[in-house]
């Protein structure tokens, strides 16, 4: 896998940079003081890792591939650059106040792997992820300008159905790869599925995670499915 990523990385940054409000969002997440120490997951070449390291933390990036992380170092000497597999981070227990991922996990062959060693490499933080669901990509406006290129990267997102049985979430928490799992919206689209689960823990919850529902919070509406609506 790292050859892809060694490949990719000739021109990755030629098209890509890091979002001031994402990097924004994933600061406030982490909800650490200012010199706290975090890792990011899958840096790439870099480019969140220093976003955040000029908003006030102390950052390490890791990623699977020599030719990002060559990057990564040409950019930017303070920062501790690290090549590594997100399976088998190089550090010790506990080294870091918090981790993020971001557009990473649908690189990750297993998510349980790269989890666990968040897990075990952050004190008692935050684990933060920025990524995308298939569903939610459809609402992208690239889709407009680049359909076939964006079909294709559909494809590489992890659909949620993969993460969101009750079976799963058990085995991660009981796993330490997570202390706790919190669900939102698929309780919006089916208020029952507790019941649901008690009878079969994997089943799939009915939620895509479209976000239609938060829309009608903008628009003096309360919060409602549209595939409850559109049900009925
Ligand atoms: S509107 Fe979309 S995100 Fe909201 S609950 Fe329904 S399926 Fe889930």
């Amino acid at each position: 896998m790292s050859q892809k990523y060694d490949h990719i990385g000739i021109e990755y940054d030629v098209t890509r940079k890091a979002d001031p409000e994402i990097a924004r969002r994933i600061h406030n997440h982490l909800q650490v003081i200012e010199g706290s120490s975090v890792v990011d997951i899958g840096c790439g070449s870099g480019n969140y890792t220093i976003a955040l390291q000029q908003m006030g933390l102390e950052m390490t990036g890791t990623d699977i591939s020599s030719t990002m992380v060559d990057s990564a170092k040409l950019k930017n000497h303070d920062i501790s650059w690290i090549r590594a597999d997100a399976n088998e981070l190089p550090v010790e227990d506990s080294a870091f106040k918090g981790a993020i991922s971001t557009l990473v996990i649908h690189h990750f062959e297993e998510l349980e792997g790269p989890f666990r060693e968040a897990y075990r490499v952050i004190s008692e933080g935050r684990f933060v992820i920025f990524t995308s669901s298939p569903v939610q990509m459809r609402n992208y406006w690239l889709v407009e300008y680049f359909p076939k290129a964006m079909e294709a990267s559909f494809k590489q997102m992890p659909p949620l159905e993969k993460v969101r049985t009750l079976s799963l979430m058990e085995r991660v928490v009981q796993d330490k790869a997570a202390d706790c799992i919190s669900l939102c919206r698929p309780f919006i689209c089916e208020p029952e599925l507790v019941n649901y689960w008690k009878t079969n823990k994997d089943r799939k919850p009915k939620c895509s995670s479209c976000n239609k529902c938060v829309e009608g919070i903008y628009k003096g509406r309360p919060i409602d499915c549209i595939l409850k609506t559109t049900q009925e």
